[in-house]
């Protein structure tokens, strides 16, 4: 490198194109100078947004791009949009050469009639929701349904599937938010359909992540032998040799379930081909989902003109993603992607990952844009920088005129610090979920007011758990007299928690009787098996659940039906938390009355 200012290069997004981009950068320039601005004060852009959260092994790699954020010469500006708190422009006039890795974040429209209804939706706010990113928080998709459409024959569309199916003991290793696992437990969910447009051998899934639905412990995979090849060489005969082993693994493990006898899991999971959707179904919530039969005719998806439906109640649309437009750069509408030359969009303007070459390939596919586009950045600038360009320091005055907060690197590892202290006893971290609770964290840190610390007893619900011990909650209920216990769990968590171990814990509580409700208020027979086990009302009722908001509702039935002294008790295994992050076995609180929020 020539002697000279520092090249100073901006990196947007600070997912894992942005991160192998600066690795590269570090690695040819070593006095380069490289800001990576992301608007999520949180960083790692799909590894911690769009990755499963049983996926847990791959988000390993986070670890990787750590380091590299650590490495001297390497800013991190989290909570800072460019396209908002500061423009491209801008960008462009601070810094030598600014990088766009802003990924492809909006889905491909599924253009068919109907697809405005309630229940429709794209897998990317699906799976930022499950994921717990803050731009999904509040999606709530309704979970009360029976049957799912997941349209699409992606790995996006069998994570999705996979991750509806997902046991709470499964669920339990993963950092899926508490609200997101409570809706996938609660869901009264037996059957999920995942639809190919063409045939198996067409099918996007890799073979690991097909075979992983062979082993879910609640639900079990369906294939139609019928809609298999008979011959699956001649089927693969037109793809290449790499093609060729790849999709015949997937033929093999689709022919192994097609053959499996039915096992009678609670859910299914119907791998369906040659299904092409033509309309949504229902009036203003879905329905069901109208297909039209398909045959593949020169590796196209032809319609038959036959068609059938699918009775559902939510579709959700994994047919790939697109980059969205960035004001001050070039946009191809057709492609959804930024027009660039192998990633040179013009002079000082570069582009890597999926907004360079659409949404395809796993996450170390980025690694080569990186390093094509750090010896793009190295010939145009010669390695000199403009001495006129401000850099980080122009960036922060312009922030702090602005009055925008940012969240360096340190700040974010002490929230990451805070997910895996916060986390339950098998899960990796338990993640915030909002931009506003990520901020009043490393506010309340900076004043040496740990998340961890107990958090007081939300007034709504009245002081029962407060700071109180998992037995002392218990010792406190146990002498509310002529209590009742209700159990609202599910037979899966039955299964999950072991039964013996509690019945043995009612037994020392001196409850009686202990009144079983699976299912809760959605049991028909809820509320004239409450009145026959506690006829006198203002005696206490004790709401026993896994998670806490099955057991409110029930709660909240009762409140209405004249029951002035329910409890809600929290039944969690150990390292678990209540919805308000009370460590635990047992956390209970009193239900105040209506209207009651829930956590
Ligand atoms: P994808 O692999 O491109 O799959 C998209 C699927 O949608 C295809 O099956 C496609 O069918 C179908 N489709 C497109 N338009 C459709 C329509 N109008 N009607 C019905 N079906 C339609 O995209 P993706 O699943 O979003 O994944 C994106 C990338 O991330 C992929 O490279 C994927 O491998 C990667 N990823 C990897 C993992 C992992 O490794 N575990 C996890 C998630 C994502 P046709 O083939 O007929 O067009």
């Amino acid at each position: 490198m020539t002697d000279g200012p520092p090249v100073k290069i901006a990196i947007i997004g600070s997912g894992p194109a942005g991160f192998y981009t600066a690795s590269a950068l570090l690695d040819s320039c070593k006095t380069c100078l490289i800001d990576i601005v992301e608007r999520l004060p949180t960083p790692y852009g799909l590894i911690r947004g769009g990755v499963a959260p049983d996926h847990q092994t791959t988000k390993r790699v986070a670890k990787k791009f750590e380091k590299t954020a650590l490495e001297a010469g390497i800013n991190y500006y989290g909570n800072v949009e460019v396209n908002k708190d500061v423009s491209l422009d801008e960008m462009r006039s601070l810094y030598d050469a600014v990088m766009l890795a802003v990924g492809a974040p909006a889905d491909r429209v599924l253009g068919i009639p109907g697809a405005d209804k309630q229940g429709v939706l794209g897998a990317a706010a699906f799976v930022g929701w499950y994921n717990g990113h803050p731009d999904f928080r509040e999606l709530d998709p309704d979970l009360n349904v029976e049957a799912v459409c997941v349209v699409g024959n992606g790995n996006v569309a069998l994570d999705c599937a996979r991750v509806l199916s997902r046991s709470p003991r499964g669920m339990a290793y993963t950092d899926l938010p508490d609200h997101v696992r409570d809706a996938i437990t609660e869901a009264p969910l037996t059957d999920i359909y995942m639809l190919g447009r063409r045939g198996p051998v067409n099918a996007a899934f890799t073979n690991v992540e097909l075979r992983e639905l062979g082993e879910l412990t609640l639900a079990e995979p369906v294939v139609k032998a019928e809609q298999l090849p008979d011959d699956p060489e001649a089927a693969l005969a037109s793809y290449e040799k790499r093609e060729r082993r790849v999709r015949g693994r997937n033929l093999e493990t689709l022919a192994d379930y097609a053959a499996r006898p039915p096992a009678g899991k609670p859910k299914r999971l119907h791998l369906e081909f040659f299904a092409s959707p033509v309309e949504v179904l229902g009036g203003e919530r879905v329905e069901g989902l109208r297909c039209e039969r398909t045959e593949v005719v020169d590796g196209r998806a032809t319609g038959t003109g036959e068609t059938f439906d699918i009775p559902c109640g939510m579709v959700i649309a994994a047919i790939g993603y697109r980059a969205e437009p960035i004001a001050g750069a070039p946009y191809d509408e057709k492609r959804g992607i930024i027009p660039n030359d192998d990633g040179r969009v013009e002079p000082g303007l570069y582009a890597v990952g999926w907004i360079k070459r659409g949404p395809t390939g796993v996450i170390s596919s980025n690694r080569p844009d990186g390093e094509i586009v750090a010896e793009q950045i190295g010939a145009d600038t010669g390695g000199v920088g403009d001495a006129a360009k401000a850099g980080r320091q122009g960036l922060e005055a312009l922030l702090r005129e602005r009055g925008q907060r940012w969240v360096t690197f340190e700040d974010w590892r002490r929230l990451a610090a805070m997910e895996v202290a916060a986390a339950g006893e098998h899960a990796p971290r338990r993640k915030f979920t909002t931009v506003e609770d990520m901020l009043a964290a490393l506010d309340q840190d900076a004043k040496g007011d740990s998340m961890n610390k107990p958090k007081p007893p939300r007034a709504e619900d009245g002081a029962y758990a407060g700071d109180k011990t998992p037995q002392e909650t218990w010792e406190a209920l146990a002498d509310a007299s002529g209590a009742v216990l209700v159990d609202v769990r599910t037979d899966a968590e039955f299964a999950y928690v072991g039964v013996p171990d509690l019945a043995g814990l009612g037994k020392e509580t001196k409850f009686a009787p202990w009144v079983l409700f699976p299912g809760g208020d959605a049991n028909p027979n809820f509320m004239e098996q409450l009145k026959a086990a506690q006829p006198d009302p203002e005696k206490p009722v004790l709401f026993l659940c896994r998670s806490g908001v099955r057991s409110r509702f029930a709660a909240a039935a009762a409140t209405l039906a004249g029951y002035t002294n329910c409890y809600n008790i929290l039944e969690g295994f150990e390292g678990d938390k209540d919805p308000d992050g009370h460590r635990g076995t047992v956390g209970g609180w009193k239900v105040a009355g209506l209207p009651w929020t829930q956590g």
